[in-house]
């Protein structure tokens, strides 16, 4: 997955006992001082250059710190989203919304200041108190996405960040860290993360994965590692995102649903809980997309069944229609109760 040979860092990321970890781990690799970890164009700027892409993520890693360290109500999957201790993707999912904000190669960036990110989290977590009201996200934790700008699985192969917050997060009896992960790593099992850390496997129908998911850990290995991670004490959720609404859509939901309930073990069945989201999708990264992965676009722009929507960052993009959306919902839902009837449905959007 990762062969870095260049790190762009700030100095301050340097300076870091975490920027030094990261640069003793990569000792052949080029250091690249910059000024900014948003603002380096061989790395971001060029959209035209798809050919590139998946080069850079392999080779390049971008240094830096984070500066507005802060906490975010959310309120659908999550209580809270956490602030980033990464960004960027070593994988390449053709509708991933991450590389809309910083650029289409968009190599993960690793801030370096995780004591101030984890000291922020657990003062935000004691002034919270316990939750005395259960919702959608927990019954009884305030739930804190930690990787909502990146994959935490893949972050781990580059750094101790993820390992720290997962730390953090066993100590912290009223909370719960959460991350919707498309990579098997393993070497989390080993993490004992006492049932505080929320790990949601993105699962699709394996044949529109293939076409879509690009880099990322195949279906079969992520709905195999369920009830390791279970038995490792992680809470195992899955993530059922995005929802694309191929022609045979519901029947390969139903064989989806089916391996599923057929894989796993009674202890991951009694903790199951999942959270739908359906495509949305981008006029200006479909442009994109059609010069590096047409036959993505086949599944993912689909304008008889699609009209615009502004994001809640007044971002426009597209999203099925409705009625189709509420349908399509309402269809997933009846499979789920009927294929995996140990999966609760969290939420659904
Ligand atoms: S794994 Fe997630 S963050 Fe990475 S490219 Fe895919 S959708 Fe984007």
């Amino acid at each position: 997955m990762l062969q870095i040979s260049r790190i762009y860092a700030e100095d301050a990321a340097l300076a870091l006992p975490r920027g030094q970890e990261i640069v003793g781990a990569w000792p052949d690799a080029e250091i690249v001082p910059v000024a900014s970890h948003w603002q380096i164009p061989e790395v971001h700027g060029d959209e035209a250059n798809v050919r590139r892409w998946v080069r850079i993520k392999t080779e390049a890693l971008v240094l830096g710190v984070k500066k507005s360290v802060a906490t975010r109500l959310n309120g659908r999957s999550a209580d809270f989203i956490a602030p980033s201790t990464a960004n960027g993707c070593a994988m390449a999912c053709a509708y991933c919304y991450v590389p809309r904000r910083k650029g289409y190669s968009n190599p993960v960036t690793v801030f370096a200041n995780i004591e101030a990110i984890s000291r922020h989290l657990a003062r935000h977590i004691s002034r919270q108190g316990p939750k005395t009201e259960p919702n959608q996200c927990d019954p009884e934790a305030w739930v804190y996405d930690i990787g909502e700008n990146s994959d935490c699985s893949v972050d781990a192969l580059i750094s101790d960040n993820v390992r720290d917050l997962t730390d953090l997060f066993r100590m912290s009896p009223t909370a719960k860290a959460s991350f919707a992960t498309k990579y098997v790593n393993r070497n989390l099992l080993d993490w004992d993360p006492a049932g505080r850390t929320r790990i949601r496997f993105s699962l699709m129908p394996h044949e529109t994965a293939k076409v879509t998911d690009i880099r990322t850990s195949p279906i079969a290995e992520r709905i195999a590692a369920i009830d390791d991670f279970v038995a490792a004490g992680y809470e195992v959720h899955l993530n059922f995102s995005p929802v694309i609404l191929t022609p045979t859509w519901i029947a390969d939901w139903t064989a989806l649903l089916r391996e599923v309930n057929e894989t796993i073990g009674e202890r991951a069945k009694a903790q199951l809980a999942c959270e739908i989201i359906m495509l949305t999708h981008n006029d200006r990264l479909h442009e994109v997309n059609l010069g590096w992965h047409p036959r993505g676009e086949d599944l993912l722009w689909t304008p008889a069944i699609q009209e615009p929507k502004v994001s809640q960052n007044g971002a426009v993009n597209v999203r099925y229609r409705h009625p189709y959306k509420a349908d399509a919902v309402a269809t997933l839902r009846e499979l789920i109760a009927r294929e995996l009837p140990s999966c609760r449905v969290r939420y659904a959007f």
